[in-house]
């Protein structure tokens, strides 16, 4: 039997550590209580479990999994499960946290949660993956529901895997238990519209801030980071509007044109060779230097961190669009805010797929199903009217769009909890 242990991260700064100083910063603009600032800098609950798999070749690995509850004052916590060989615990609290901001930016009924297991899923076969999301679920069954926890994907996680889930926890509870996870494929009770809802969601957020910025869509340039379910649809979605992309790119490095990058090649060169470099018509380039281009929009999809005090001096993007969740550090951001680059903040620009999960969580408590396109429609409302509540702070008050999304967010969050009353 071996134990998977956590590699070193791959994160320059503890992210946990980061997710806390940004509160302690959003609490003093916005004169949040101290006693409760207090409390919303811990996470409710933390769960380590060990997952212990049957292999292919008979062996048995032990894997390390997280379950982590940051806050439920607005209702069951809600957040994807990360499966990248890196993850660690203060990862996943951090993940949790920003997951609450984000479901109260958004105006929807969730709190923070996320979970998270040391693994490459890319190494690990189909029936690994599948035994091992299985043990995972049932270690972790009695902290999730669908009044309690729901978990979505995230990070080297799919629709499949959370059909894994979805069948692990109806099997225990002997029915079929829709609203337990979202993120599920559309014929066993998935949403339409939620595989693409991240990118959809940046996509709203690009174009609201493209006209604040006077920016035309069409021929605007784009470079994207991360090829995985927000940086491919978001690419699409960017040419959909008529804008340029010159870069894009996956774990493995990246691709670019100046004069544009087809993007329904890139799809299929992707899907014939599992990567992104050798595509016909580009040039190679690092992720390093993606970001460094010289482009309208920036939007690094991937993973923390990728913009830091060292490489954001030379950022040259207008805007900056965060489909990852927290790819910019504190020290960062304000490098970028003195050089008036505009930043879409992840709690904004990514909260896409967190609200289409709602929409799949209604619709599978009803059992009633909804058009794709009242679910953009509805999408876009949501998205569109916390970008104009985030823009009307930062424009009357003169904070930064990252301080705006999350003092609102922190307000509503501290607002319920006073409104709660602290128990017993
Ligand atoms: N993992 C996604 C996120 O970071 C989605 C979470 C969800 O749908 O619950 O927002």
């Amino acid at each position: 039997m071996t134990t998977v242990e956590a590699p070193a991260s791959h994160l320059r700064e503890n992210p946990f550590e980061l997710a806390k100083q940004q509160l302690r910063k959003v609490a003093d603009a916005f004169e949040i209580d101290a006693n409760l600032v207090e409390v919303l800098s811990e996470c409710k609950k933390a769960v380590t479990v060990s997952i212990p798999t049957r292999m292919d070749d008979g062996a048995v690995q032990v894997f390390q999994g997280y379950r982590v509850t940051h806050n439920i004052a607005r209702g069951p916590s809600k957040g994807g499960i990360r499966y990248h060989p890196d993850v660690t615990l203060d990862e996943v609290k951090a993940l949790a946290m920003w997951m609450t901001w984000k479901s109260a930016l958004m105006g929807i009924p969730f709190g923070g949660a996320k979970g998270g297991v040391v693994c490459n899923p890319k190494a690990l076969s189909r029936d690994e993956l599948e035994r091992m999301t299985r043990r995972f679920t049932s270690e972790i069954i009695n902290e999730i529901g669908p009044e309690k926890d729901i978990p979505a994907p995230d990070v080297g996680t799919d629709a499949s895997v959370m059909a894994w889930i979805f069948d692990t926890y109806s099997m225990n509870k002997g029915h079929s238990v829709l609203g337990v996870v979202t993120g599920k494929p559309i014929e066993i009770g998935g949403s339409l519209g939620r595989e693409e809802a991240t990118a959809r969601g940046a996509q709203f957020c690009v174009r609201a801030a493209m006209r604040k910025r006077d920016i035309r869509p069409n021929g605007a340039t784009v470079a994207i980071q991360g090829f995985g379910n927000v940086g491919s649809f978001l690419a699409q979605f960017m040419v959909d509007d008529g804008a340029r992309v010159i870069a894009l790119s996956d774990s493995s490095g990246g691709v670019y044109n100046r004069d544009g990058i087809d993007v329904a090649a890139a799809f299929a060169h992707k899907g014939e060779t599992g990567v992104l470099a050798g595509l016909r018509g580009a040039e190679a380039i690092s992720n390093e230097d993606l970001l460094l281009l010289e482009c309208d929009v920036l939007a690094p999809c991937a993973l923390e961190q990728v913009i830091h005090e060292g490489n954001a001096p030379e950022v040259k993007a207008r805007i900056v669009c965060e489909g990852a969740n927290g790819p910019t550090t504190p020290a960062a951001d304000e490098i970028l805010e003195d050089a008036g680059v505009l930043v879409l903040p992840d709690i904004l620009a990514n909260a896409g797929g967190v609200v289409v999960s709602y929409f799949e969580w209604v619709q599978g408590l009803q059992e009633y199903f909804w058009k794709e396109s009242e679910v953009n429609a509805k999408l876009n409302d949501i998205v569109t009217r916390a970008f104009n509540e985030t823009w009307a702070e930062h424009e009357c008050r003169g904070l930064s769009m990252r301080l705006s999304a999350y003092g609102i967010a922190v307000e509503r969050v501290a607002e319920a909890t006073t409104t709660r009353g602290l128990y017993p």
